[in-house]
């Protein structure tokens, strides 16, 4: 790969001398084409439900006579509202997150409530499949963050783990303290796996092993590109082991609040 430059020449006083200066623009060129195709797949992205949409309510139109057709197509508008719905609030998570400014008002967040309430939100999803969310070990452990972004990180990797698992199978939240100074969250399915090669891929926006699936499930394509950047923003990183056919787990890994909450409620002080 070749490197870019601009090149500018500026006659320098009267005596023929030029000065000329250089500037490498390739990392420009590069930033820029990363954003025309990031712009490019939003659009396809939103394409797809509103096409969808305009379509469903033209046939819905021509059906009025027809209830039970109605319903049908009532519901399937009701499915892509919801999708062009998620795609525009995780756009908007994004433009929030993937920038180089830090996070407003970082607080003390309690690990056990955030994944007690993400593993609520995906209650419904993994009870349709009739798959058990599991979670626990992590009582008194706290990082300082966002605690809206860090369930919604924890909700994508549930939500994921959900959706790519058959039936009747198990996905297990859990935390633990390592080197005294992190923890590890991890969320483990005993789904479809993830193919070696594509697994440095996954977290790019818009990415899919299978797009047929993903879009099949509902997902947007950027839930990990999601996780990827709130666990940055935290100080952290996320990591994959993951085995084709038998199984993944997603690892975020986040500096720890030292020391961890004390078992027992400190006595309050009289005023
Ligand atoms: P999507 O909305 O498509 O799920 P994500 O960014 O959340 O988008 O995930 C990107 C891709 O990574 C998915 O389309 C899927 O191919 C793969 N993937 C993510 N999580 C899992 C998992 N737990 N098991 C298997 N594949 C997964």
């Amino acid at each position: 790969e070749g490197r870019w430059f601009a090149v500018r020449v500026a006659p320098l006083g009267s005596h023929g001398l030029v000065l000329v200066l250089a500037e490498d623009l390739t990392e420009m060129r590069r930033t820029e084409a990363i954003r025309r195709d990031f712009v490019a797949n939003v659009s396809h992205e939103l394409k797809t439900p509103v096409g969808a949409l305009s379509l469903l309510a033209e046939t819905v139109e021509g059906a009025a006579d027809d209830p039970e057709a109605v319903r049908r197509f009532a519901g399937r508008m009701q499915y892509e509202s919801v999708r062009l719905t998620n795609l525009v609030q995780d756009l908007m998570t994004l433009s929030r997150i993937q920038g180089d400014e830090p996070l407003p008002e970082l607080r003390p967040v309690r690990l056990d409530e955030i994944t007690a309430e993400a593993i609520d939100r995906c209650q419904i999803k993994a009870s349709s499949k009739d798959i058990e969310l599991a979670g626990g070990g992590q009582e008194g452990l706290r990082v300082r963050g966002d605690e809206e972004l860090l369930i919604t990180a924890l909700r994508n990797l549930i939500d994921n783990a959900v959706a790519y698992s058959p039936e009747h199978t198990r996905v297990v939240v859990s935390a633990r303290r390592c080197e005294d100074r992190y923890v590890e969250i991890n969320v483990t399915d005993q789904g479809i796996g993830i193919p070696e090669t594509e697994i440095e891929r996954i977290f790019e926006r818009f990415y899919r092993v299978d797009p047929a699936r993903s879009r099949q499930t509902g997902g947007t394509g950027l839930g990990l590109a999601i996780v990827k950047h709130v666990t940055t923003k935290h100080g952290g990183e996320v990591t994959v082991w993951s085995k084709e056919g038998s199984g993944s787990t997603f690892t975020l890994r986040l500096p720890l609040i030292d020391p961890p909450l004390p078992a027992v409620k400190p006595v309050e002080r009289a005023a």
